[in-house]
């Protein structure tokens, strides 16, 4: 399935977290520094890490340990709330020891993501409040203020990891490849979903990125991957349509995008996209399998190729892909 919009704010939210974010870098001293120093930002906010393996009831109360037994019921409430919801805990904000847990089972790219969302908590200072105020009282957050919350440290960790436009402005300078974002996550220290991510939503060319979720295979219907994200550039959202598929079989036409046989990448390939206006466009795909996930790179081609041309038969939108 799809995953819920984790980042989408508007136009004077996004300014007002971006700004806190501008004067956390500021004041670590961090602008033009690769990969981006996490530890001089967490410095500057004043926070601590504690790295622990969240995924299990233990590890989660055993970060509860020593905490106020209406705290313990509350967030062991939470916790058997989000196992129920099948979504995993990576990182958790402790206001009142300005502390954070990271887990430290997921990648050293995606702890960095983690601890800079969970400093957007600390910093914000709406969050602070709210935080604070959730673990004194017996309260717990509306999930339209979760959620709020959420897409606003998430705005604050990308607007740290990739300094601002920085990110942007180097993937301009660089080809229109899978391996820009894939080069740009190392500069960045940030985790190649991320990189890929931020490629898309900031690139001034057209481009789209599908994030698939591990490919499986299912007996009798073949392989397949779930769609996780959608990511078009701004001038590509203004072209074309966005897909809405949810999987990607191997009869699909981004089939030929899944990595198989132990590869990791799959090479550019031509196909053909049905812009807004009905014409047909000839694009180039091509993919990388990061483990955790398959990401696609999707962009228009000027120049006519005399390429495999893609029938759109089958498709919730004929002529998408
Ligand atoms: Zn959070």
């Amino acid at each position: 399935m799809i995953k819920a919009d984790d980042c989408s704010l508007d136009p004077s939210a996004l300014r007002s977290v971006e700004e806190r974010a501008r004067a956390l870098l500021n004041r670590a001293e961090v602008w033009d520094r690769f990969p981006t120093p996490i530890e001089d930002i967490l410095a500057a906010a004043n926070l601590r890490v504690e790295k622990k393996c969240l995924q299990d009831a233990d590890g989660f109360m055993a970060y509860l340990a020593g905490k106020a037994a209406h705290i313990a019921t509350k967030a062991a409430e939470t916790l058997s709330a989000v196992k129920s919801a099948l979504t995993k805990v990576f990182g958790i904000y402790d206001p009142g020891d300005s502390i954070i847990h990271i887990d430290d089972t997921v990648s050293g790219s995606k702890q960095n993501f983690l601890k800079l969302h969970e400093t957007g908590h600390h910093e914000l200072p709406a969050h602070r409040k709210m935080f604070r105020f959730f673990q004194d009282c017996e309260q717990t957050l509306a999930p339209e203020v979760a959620d709020l919350f959420e897409r606003e440290a998430n705005n604050f960790a990308r607007f740290a990891l990739f300094q601002g436009g920085a990110f942007s402005a180097m993937a301009a300078d660089c080809p229109l490849l899978i391996k820009t974002p894939m080069k740009l996550a190392t500069k960045f220290g940030a985790s190649i979903y991320a990189s890929a991510r931020e490629f898309a939503r900031t690139n001034h060319r057209d481009c789209l990125v599908v994030v698939l979720n591990r490919a499986e295979y299912i007996n009798g219907a073949g392989m397949r991957a779930s769609v996780r994200r959608i990511e078009p550039s701004p001038s590509f959202r203004a072209k074309f349509p966005i897909p809405t598929d949810e999987w990607i079989t191997l009869d699909h036409p981004l089939g030929r995008l899944l990595p198989r046989h132990g590869q990791r990448m799959v090479k550019p390939t031509s196909l053909a996209m049905r812009d807004l206006n009905g014409q047909r466009q000839e694009c180039i795909a091509e993919s990388f399998d990061t483990t955790h996930n398959i990401i696609i790179l999707l962009y228009p081609q000027k120049a006519l190729t005399t390429t495999t041309v893609i029938l759109p038969a089958g498709f919730k939108q004929a002529g998408n892909f």
